[in-house]
């Protein structure tokens, strides 16, 4: 059962998705049973198709992600790599840091959303204050820490640009 269904042949070297049609001369999928443009039998049938072209994307890891209908493999797509924070410093654009704090800053809200709600007034002071506490330290850490750590007042880059 499984021998019948493979390939008589297929050149797994080569790296080719498309192939020229022996009829029309024009390119179309190399795994697909019938030519796209004229309909040239390529394959016996769409078994023996399917068949070769697992043999020939199991040959190659590099083509795992390569589908029988398509004429090339596909592209990465990743995009080139931009450090952004350094693009935004050099466009003078402020970004706040990657930073935990804001999670703090919200831990914080959240007993001062607490100390919202009509508790006894003893509670409610005390949430507010653990709120408060919380909040003021996620924004100090967040702002005036990391921030400034970021962003010194004077770098050297700019001193050099100024001196022409
Ligand atoms: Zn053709």
């Amino acid at each position: 059962m499984a021998a019948a269904r493979k390939p008589r042949y297929v050149d797994v070297s080569n790296p080719s998705l498309s192939v020229e049609c022996p009829r029309c001369g024009l390119r179309t999928a190399r795994f697909v049973d019938h030519c796209r443009n004229c309909g040239y039998k390529l394959w016996p049938s769409s078994v023996v198709a399917s068949a070769a072209f697992k043999a020939w994307r199991d040959g190659d890891p590099s083509r795992a992600e390569a589908s029988r209908f398509e004429l090339d493999l596909p592209v990465d797509e990743g995009g080139p790599v931009i450090d952004y924070a350094e693009r935004a410093h050099q466009l003078g654009i402020h970004l706040f840091p990657n930073s935990n704090y804001p999670f703090i800053i919200c831990v914080g809200s959240l007993f001062l959303g607490l100390a919202a709600i009509p508790f006894s007034g003893t509670a409610r002071i005390v949430l507010a204050v653990i709120g408060g506490l919380i909040f003021l330290y996620g924004v100090v850490g967040w702002v005036l820490v990391e921030d400034v750590r970021m962003y010194p007042t004077e770098t050297p880059s700019t001193q050099g640009e100024a001196h022409h």
